[in-house]
């Protein structure tokens, strides 16, 4: 079969550029080697969001994008997007000051566009006992502000079965296994349930996540494989111990940790540990777990928990190598192209789940020039996503 595009994986990136691909008129495949969102993209946090700590490094653009993205979710999606409120308690011995906050989520609301999503108010003390197990000693201030939250593997799903309904054909399983690149096209072999498969597309997407160099590797001729980092981060799953949503400081190096009920668990989140090994063996080791245990029981000293009721994920980031530790490392999404002039392999590395259709936009603009022109069927700003069941 001949396509404009193979996409390598249906986590969350492979189905947005499925779905912005096939919305813009293009013939797709998309190779999934297990189930959509068997990655990363079942692994996250769970947030959409704009992710409030970019801040601290700068990384405004990001923000502005992903609080645009957030209130369109909102209203594309809202049975699988959903508003919480988020609280911010800060301590004497807080990094951050109450100062520090309240200007934070100011130039949070500010790129925002003044959304009234994104107002946030400081709580008065009389309510702090409100907040169920919360530590009161040396409690300075208590912000609460708006983030969505999600199901990132239903998401991802409902973007797939979007891309299917505007045309773009899916294997799954199909396991993406050589490609041959020549100037004018790609021929993509890879494994279905039914055998061994080849497909001709112009240009190959490149979206397997942590996978992303395994892919790269079976591409001839060789292509430059992009120096990145995969960095675990871990959650655990408690029962629902809480009913509140919390954004905390971690007591042992100031990191951001969440704790979110989530689908009637408790979800507490993340850690950021280097990953050598095999993607599907990321795991949450002893050390992770204790790390989380002791950020939630720094804040919620009374909480009894039972170990046997301690569940927990992984997921890897992928990130650009650096000397940085992986917290302060931009979370920009990487595209790497295997020739400017005229792409036929593009990868598309890292991101986050809430940016996932600006991302999907921004890889299409980047191969436009390797695509014939085709009349665009419709706008993914303006496609309803619902949750679907996938058999
Ligand atoms: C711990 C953690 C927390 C996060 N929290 C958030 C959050 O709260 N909000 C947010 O916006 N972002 C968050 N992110 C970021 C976001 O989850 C990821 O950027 C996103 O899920 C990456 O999606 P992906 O499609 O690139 O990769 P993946 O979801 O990993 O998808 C890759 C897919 O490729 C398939 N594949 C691999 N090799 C092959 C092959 N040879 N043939 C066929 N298929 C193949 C895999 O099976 C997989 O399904 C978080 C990330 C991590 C790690």
């Amino acid at each position: 079969m001949k396509y404009d595009l193979v996409v390598i994986g249906a986590g969350i990136q492979g189905a947005g550029v499925a779905q912005a691909a096939a919305a813009a008129g293009y013939t797709v495949l998309v190779l999934e080697q297990s189930t959509p969102a068997a990655g990363t993209s079942s692994k996250s946090s769970k947030l959409i969001h704009g992710g409030l700590r970019y801040l601290e490094s700068a990384q405004f653009g990001l923000v502005r994008e992903s609080l645009h993205e957030r209130a369109l979710l909102l209203k594309l999606a809202p049975e699988l997007v959903k508003l919480q409120p988020l609280h911010i308690p800060v301590y004497k011995d807080s990094k951050r000051s109450p100062l520090t906050i309240r200007a934070g989520l100011s130039l949070y609301s500010v790129l925002s566009g003044c959304d009234s999503n994104a107002y946030f108010r400081s709580l008065p003390r009389s309510q702090w006992g409100e907040l169920e197990g919360l530590k009161q000693d040396d409690l300075q201030a208590v912000f609460r502000y708006q983030e969505a939250q999600t199901d990132d593997a239903a998401l991802t799903r409902a973007v797939l079965h979007s891309a299917m309904e505007l045309g773009a054909d899916c294997e799954i399983p199909g396991h993406f296994v050589r490609a041959h690149v020549n100037p004018a096209s790609c021929l993509v072999e890879y494994q279905s349930e039914f055998g061994f498969k080849t497909a001709s597309c112009r240009v190959l997407i490149n979206c397997a996540g942590p996978w992303t160099s395994d892919v790269i590797s079976g591409i001839e001729p060789d292509m430059y494989l992009p120096k990145v980092d995969l960095v675990k981060g871990s959650h655990l799953l408690l029962p629902p111990l809480l009913k509140d949503y919390f954004y905390l400081e971690a007591p042992q190096d100031k990191r951001a940790v969440f704790v979110l009920p989530w689908q009637g668990k408790l979800m507490v989140g993340t850690t950021e540990k280097m990953h050598y090994g095999a993607p599907e063996d990321a795991q949450c080791s002893l050390e992770e777990r204790d790390y989380l245990l002791q950020v939630l029981l720094h804040y919620f000293p009374y909480l009894s928990i039972d170990m046997n009721q301690v569940d927990s994920f992984a997921g890897l980031r992928v990130l650009p190598r650096s000397d940085l530790n992986a917290f302060s490392r931009p979370r920009e999404v990487l595209f790497e192209v295997d020739n400017e002039a005229c792409p036929r392999v593009l990868s598309i590395m890292g991101g986050k789940l809430t940016t996932y259709r600006a991302t999907a936009l921004h890889a299409l603009a980047k191969i436009k020039k390797s695509l014939p022109v085709k009349t665009r069927i419709a706008d993914t700003s303006r496609i309803p996503l619902s949750p679907v069941n996938w058999h």
